[in-house]
């Protein structure tokens, strides 16, 4: 949140919207909330937490990294006075009573099922929506899940369907970090040539030509059948 949000007309609106008491009073918020804390809307698609505008619109910009405490314990409390300057603590680690709620191999299986099967997610359209689709011996089970694609190497990696085609399935899933991926993207480019289709690296493995050179060569205009073989058999053809 910067300063220059803070005009007049701004700082108005939001007292409108805050229940003004005793000096010594909680403040409520009566605007709207969000996981029970006050919300500012300075329109459809810029908010700010109710107590951190009071904190600002008193004390000025909130240091970089700190958060704002309401010490008096309610939520929606925006009474400067209430308000104090922490650090960020981040919640104590409570183990899942399902034993795996915080790994990010979870997190990666419930996305997966979330993108194949749910149109509201954002990314439905280029999973779900195209008829990508998770086995079902993975739908319904994370062990199962992660019994086969097993632990992330780091958090670089995500989960990465090697044929972009096909599902999230047995054969076709690993951890690939996103400069794996985007090769792995190029290399299933389709290419037509001799009455086939295949793809880059499908290609490349057929004539032994690397698959990024077929990609230059056709960057370059080359004929598809000129650039999936290799010189010598160009000249054989
Ligand atoms: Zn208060």
């Amino acid at each position: 949140m910067t300063s220059d949000v803070h005009n007049a007309q701004t700082v108005e609106a939001f007292w409108k919207r805050v229940d003004r008491r005793g000096e010594d009073e909680c403040w409520p918020w009566t605007g709207r909330k969000w996981q029970q804390h006050g919300v500012y809307y300075f329109n459809k698609n810029s908010n700010a937490m109710a107590h951190r505008m009071s904190w600002e619109i008193h004390y000025g910009p909130i240091p970089k990294n700190k958060v704002i405490r309401r010490a008096c314990g309610l939520l929606t409390c925006c009474n400067p006075r209430h308000l104090v300057v922490g650090s960020y603590v981040p919640p104590p680690h409570r183990p899942c009573p399902r034993g795996h709620k915080h790994d990010p191999e979870y997190a990666a299986w419930k996305a997966m099922r979330r993108r194949c099967y749910r149109p509201s997610c954002a990314d439905f359209q280029n999973y779900g929506g195209r008829g990508i689709t998770v086995a079902a011996e993975w739908l319904n089970s994370y062990d199962t899940f992660l019994a086969y694609v097993g632990r992330r190497p780091s958090p670089k990696h995500s989960i990465d369907r090697i044929d972009n085609d096909r599902g999230y399935e047995p054969g076709n899933v690993r951890w690939a970090t996103a400069k794996e991926q985007a090769r792995n993207r190029r290399r299933s480019v389709k290419v037509s040539a001799f009455g086939e289709t295949l793809s880059l690296g499908e290609w490349a493995e057929r004539f032994g030509v690397s698959s990024d050179t077929i990609r230059q060569r056709l960057e370059r205009g080359w004929d598809p059948s000129r650039a999936v073989v290799n010189g010598a058999q160009a000249v054989a053809t």
